[in-house]
């Protein structure tokens, strides 16, 4: 199908670079897919003057770099508005990722010219398949807010992770967005870490979309999406035979960090101690040792080598034992640009 066909790969551009910034791992909700592990990511909350030195380390005055604040509930943090200030002022583009709740009035705080995007998280288009997975009256909060914050002039996006448990639902997710005027959509793939991890091993639930599933399902709604004129982004996960494997780790700037001071280069790996870095004393610390960088340059049949490491249930071996897909990178994103405006 042609709209299907319109969908490019968002390759890593030279120099980009990206800050993850978890301020805290606090949170007033309890999905049952939560990636926060406080064992590895500890519960500290960053105070305001850690918040900045910390922001000072991974700005670059001569170019602009993405910041995401997150948490846990990045809005929980009383300080929020006054650190996307300072974030401004050192030349980061600021997101924050919201669960919808938007404590300490933050829109009443923060000016649209002063946060680049707000974005949330939903995870159905209505609370019977949204609730179950990010609790009860989860919907209802995300919802108003969301139409509060478009009403007063704010960027925002939406999130939505894509499940064994909601993928049947995804499909209505561009009217919805359309009838909340929300102009930006990102559709995560689940993956394997913090609670979805334990909950899967115990096997209460059995998460992951099989390829075929993914393939048939995500693409066409992002086309769906791209048809009302919003703008749909989504992970490559499966690479075609002709398209080459790129470890962001190796090409592109990412930084992942938690408030118990570890820094990791990729996002898989946030379950171990095998963070590239560490921050001591206000300084960025490379960590020598069999560390998550150690292990980006390894060429495998299979792409990524975390996932091969990691999630070796997701991958399906020809009866030869050659790999059926190899997996990309998983900051390696599709995209389908607007054609409804
Ligand atoms: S996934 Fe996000 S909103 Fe949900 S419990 Fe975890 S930190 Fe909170
Ligand atoms: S997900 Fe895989 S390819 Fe991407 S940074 Fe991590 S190890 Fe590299």
């Amino acid at each position: 199908m042609n709209e299907i066909l319109t969908a490019k790969t968002v390759a890593f551009q030279p120099g980009e670079r990206n800050v993850f910034f978890h301020l805290l791992t606090a949170c007033n909700l309890s999905c049952r897919h939560c990636y926060i592990n406080p064992a590895q990511h500890g519960s500290t909350t960053l105070s305001m003057a850690t918040a900045v030195s910390w922001l000072r380390l991974f700005a670059r005055p001569d170019k602009q770099t993405k910041l995401i604040l997150l948490g846990g509930e990045p809005t929980l943090h009383p300080d929020l508005a006054a650190i996307i200030r300072t974030a401004k002022s050192m030349r980061y583009a600021v997101t924050v990722d919201s669960n919808g709740f938007l404590f300490h009035n933050l829109l009443d705080r923060v000016t649209p010219e002063e946060l680049d995007y707000l974005s949330f998280s939903l995870d159905g288009p209505e609370a019977a398949v949204n609730d179950p997975i990010r609790g009860q009256g989860v919907f209802t909060v995300c919802t108003d807010n969301i139409r509060r914050a478009v009403a007063a002039g704010f960027s925002v996006s939406l999130i939505y992770t894509v499940s064994s448990l909601n993928i049947d639902h995804l499909h209505r997710m561009p009217a919805l967005l359309e009838d909340l005027g929300v102009r930006r959509f990102f559709i995560q793939v689940i993956g394997l870490r913090g609670a979805s991890a334990v909950s899967t091993v115990k096997t209460e639930v059995d998460w992951q979309v099989d390829p075929e599933r993914w393939l048939a399902v995500v693409p066409r709604v992002a086309a769906e999406a791209a048809r009302l004129g919003i703008h749909a982004v989504y992970p490559k996960v499966y690479l075609e035979s002709d398209e080459p494997f790129l470890c962001a780790g190796l090409v592109a700037e990412n930084y992942f960090v938690f408030p118990n001071g570890r820094v990791y280069r990729c996002p898989l790996c946030e379950d171990y101690p095998i963070h590239s870095f560490h921050i001591q004393e206000n300084r960025l610390v490379h960590r020598d040792g069999l560390n998550e960088d150690r292990f980006f340059p390894l060429v495998i049949p299979e792409g990524c080598v975390m996932n091969r490491l990691l999630q070796p249930e997701n991958i399906r071996y020809h009866a030869d034992g050659s790999p059926v897909h190899r997996i990309s990178c998983c900051l390696l994103k599709q995209e389908v640009l607007p054609t409804g405006v």
